[in-house]
């Protein structure tokens, strides 16, 4: 542990730094990039995978670097499908990763943070307080586990990515769109960035520069509320992230980039579910260049008050929003059976 610790991560090293440090050696540049497609196209866990390499060659790079990688620490398996995994870190933590199968897709949804600091109400991993952020190749080895995950339980490869797990993805901004660019390069994973989406509780600032940075994914806002005093009250960042602020940031967004635009917004009841809370949604989703609004069923935590509204609340807010040519759609609750909701696998203790 603590030679990771004091070494360098050699993920945290460029082409060009790996080419440098095989010229130091007085080794033929070639070596780096056989090194680096080690390291992020095949997926080696330990220098001894490197099996090109001469053991001396293995045992030099073991010597003066450290390869920290995420490991499966527990699994839970839904009847719907629905695979929930508790991944650790080299120094001990623990965050989660979900595989979502569908008859076209099998999505994964991975965590940016350890855990969360913005404290949305109604969100186990907002209970636990931010322990750190997650670095690019931590994410990248989430999404390796869930892809191998998909293929040892489905015999499929996965389609697409979600940054719906721990943590706000925007506050771990750096480390999210490298693990992006890793994930979406030729000699990484070879996922276009068009499956991807980032969803964001709502940060402005981060949402304007993601488009001045030109990304090509696309991007979700966890509205879960209609007006600032709802919002406010479940999710404390919109006391210094307004709705104003926030559609504006969101057309500025899309002007720059074109890219697709969700809503997120959970029903909760008897709190953000009657019709004049969907004349309210339908308001903002006018202001909004967004393309579809997700109505989400709640998977109740222990820790939070709220519950699911009954079916015919539910029927009755879909059948607004869609008499007002609202393009919304209902997503069920997927894992109920399992810690499915965010932050519950990671709290417990094995
Ligand atoms: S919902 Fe997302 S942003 Fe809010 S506390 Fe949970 S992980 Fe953090």
């Amino acid at each position: 542990m603590l030679d990771t610790v004091k070494k360098r991560n050699i993920r945290h090293l460029s082409l060009q730094e790996l080419e440098g440090y095989f010229a130091e050696m007085g080794q033929p540049k070639f070596r780096a990039k056989q090194v680096y497609e080690w390291l992020w196209q095949k997926k080696a866990r330990t220098f001894n995978d490197m099996t090109n390499l001469s053991l001396t060659l293995r045992a030099g790079l073991s010597e003066a670097f450290s390869l920290p990688a995420l490991r499966v620490d527990a699994s839970q398996f839904s009847s719907d499908g629905t695979v929930k995994s508790r991944f650790k870190t080299h120094d001990g933590h623990l965050v989660e990763g979900v595989l979502i199968p569908t008859e076209e897709r099998q999505t994964a949804c991975v965590s940016s943070q350890i855990g969360c600091s913005l404290s949305c109400k109604f969100c186990a991993t907002g209970y636990m307080g931010r322990k750190r952020n997650l670095d690019y190749d931590e994410i990248y080895d989430e999404v390796v586990l869930l892809n191998q995950q998909a293929e040892a339980t489905y015999g499929k490869k996965l389609s697409n990515i979600v940054f719906m797990g721990m943590g706000e993805p925007l506050l771990n901004y750096r480390n999210v769109l490298a693990a992006i660019e890793r994930i979406g390069a030729p000699d990484g994973l070879g996922m276009s960035p068009r499956r991807i989406t980032v969803s964001t509780a709502g940060v402005a600032k981060m949402i304007k520069q993601l488009g001045d940075d030109k990304v090509r994914f696309k991007l979700a806002l966890s509205l879960h509320a209609p007006n600032d005093q709802k919002r406010s009250e479940i999710m404390p960042i919109n006391e210094t992230n307004n709705l104003k602020a926030l559609i504006e940031a969101l057309n500025y967004f899309y002007k720059e980039t074109g890219n697709e635009i969700t809503l997120e917004y959970i029903l909760f009841n008897n709190f953000n579910d009657s019709l004049k809370d969907a004349e309210e949604l339908v308001k903002v989703y006018r202001q909004i260049p967004a393309d579809l609004v997700n109505i989400i069923e709640y998977n109740p935590i222990e820790a939070a008050r709220f519950t699911k509204p009954p079916e015919a609340t539910i029927e009755q807010f879909m059948d607004y929003l869609s008499a007002n040519r609202v393009n919304a759609r209902l997503r069920k609750s997927r894992g109920k059976d399992i810690d499915a909701a965010c932050g519950q696998l990671a709290n417990k203790a094995s």
